[in-house]
């Protein structure tokens, strides 16, 4: 973990963030776009689709990604 990325992180990529934070939430996931520890908040709220807010402190990098709770893991690894 901690590579910063050198494009717009795609929904694969933040995803896979998302996932990463899921596995263990004690550990700080790192900004794609500068490496600081990315706040991730769980905005589930429906039965359907997952929803995590993404935002970074120190760049101001924000983004929603919904992950539906149909598609077990599509395309990881
Ligand atoms: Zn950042």
């Amino acid at each position: 973990m901690g590579e910063v990325l050198d494009h717009e992180p795609t929904v694969v990529e933040l995803v896979g963030l998302v996932r990463m934070w899921r596995k263990d939430e004690t550990k700080p996931v790192a900004c794609p776009s500068c490496g600081a520890p990315l706040e991730i908040h769980d905005r589930s709220a429906r039965p359907y689709r997952e929803w995590y807010a993404l935002t970074c402190g120190g760049c101001g990098f924000d983004r929603t990604v919904s992950i539906p709770l149909a598609a077990a893991v599509p395309g990881a690894s």
